[in-house]
């Protein structure tokens, strides 16, 4: 998940001056008229529109599938958890995945270059933003992660408590595979 905290502060902003209009008084638009579920769906509204335009491409299904079972052989996941999961490339404007909602992971189009073992360390990582999201629920999920992105200044590394677990799945697929080619893995990052 890779808003930009650019697009946050716009999008809060927007919500905010929603709320002016339907309040007349000034006054009242305080801080708690921000709604974390709003702020994160204005933008994953707009990232699924961007996305839908773009046409999957022949060998995406192929290589979505390869990816797959590199998870599934390594016993990273299992048959179940792709059984509702949309998957599709499309450009990101920041980092390499996102889960817009339930079930529906996005995958930066430049993946598309990538080995079935490098994507799947991606999609270790954006498998776990949807069990978190189904974990959670859709409305825990979104303001806990907004709320702490908000904490961090922005980030969406792994200071921020929900990427860490994400990072966390990824660096583990990515070491035991460098392993399973008989590469010791450098150290975690910090
Ligand atoms: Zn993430």
């Amino acid at each position: 998940m890779k808003p930009t905290m650019a697009g946050l502060i716009l999008l809060a902003l927007g919500a905010l001056c929603v709320g002016a209009e339907q309040n007349l008084d000034p006054q009242a638009m305080t801080p708690r008229e921000f709604d974390c579920v709003d702020t994160f769906n204005s933008l994953a509204g707009f990232v699924m529109l961007r996305c839908s335009l773009i046409a999957p491409e022949p060998r995406d299904a192929r290589l979505l599938d390869a990816a797959k079972r590199v998870l599934l052989d390594h016993r990273f996941a299992q048959s179940r958890d792709f059984a509702d999961l949309n998957l599709s490339f499309c450009p990101l404007l920041r980092g390499t995945g996102m889960v817009p909602a339930a079930n529906r992971i996005y995958l930066d189009d430049g993946l598309r270059g990538s080995s079935a073992e490098g994507l799947a360390e991606v999609l270790a990582h954006e498998a776990v933003h949807v069990r978190q999201l189904n974990t959670l629920g859709e409305r825990d999920f979104k303001c806990r992660y907004v709320a702490q992105m908000s904490a961090c200044g922005g980030c969406q590394d792994r200071r921020h408590p929900l990427e860490a677990e994400a990072y966390a799945a990824q660096d583990l697929v990515r070491n035991t595979l460098l392993r399973a080619h008989g590469i010791t893995p450098p150290p975690a990052p910090k």
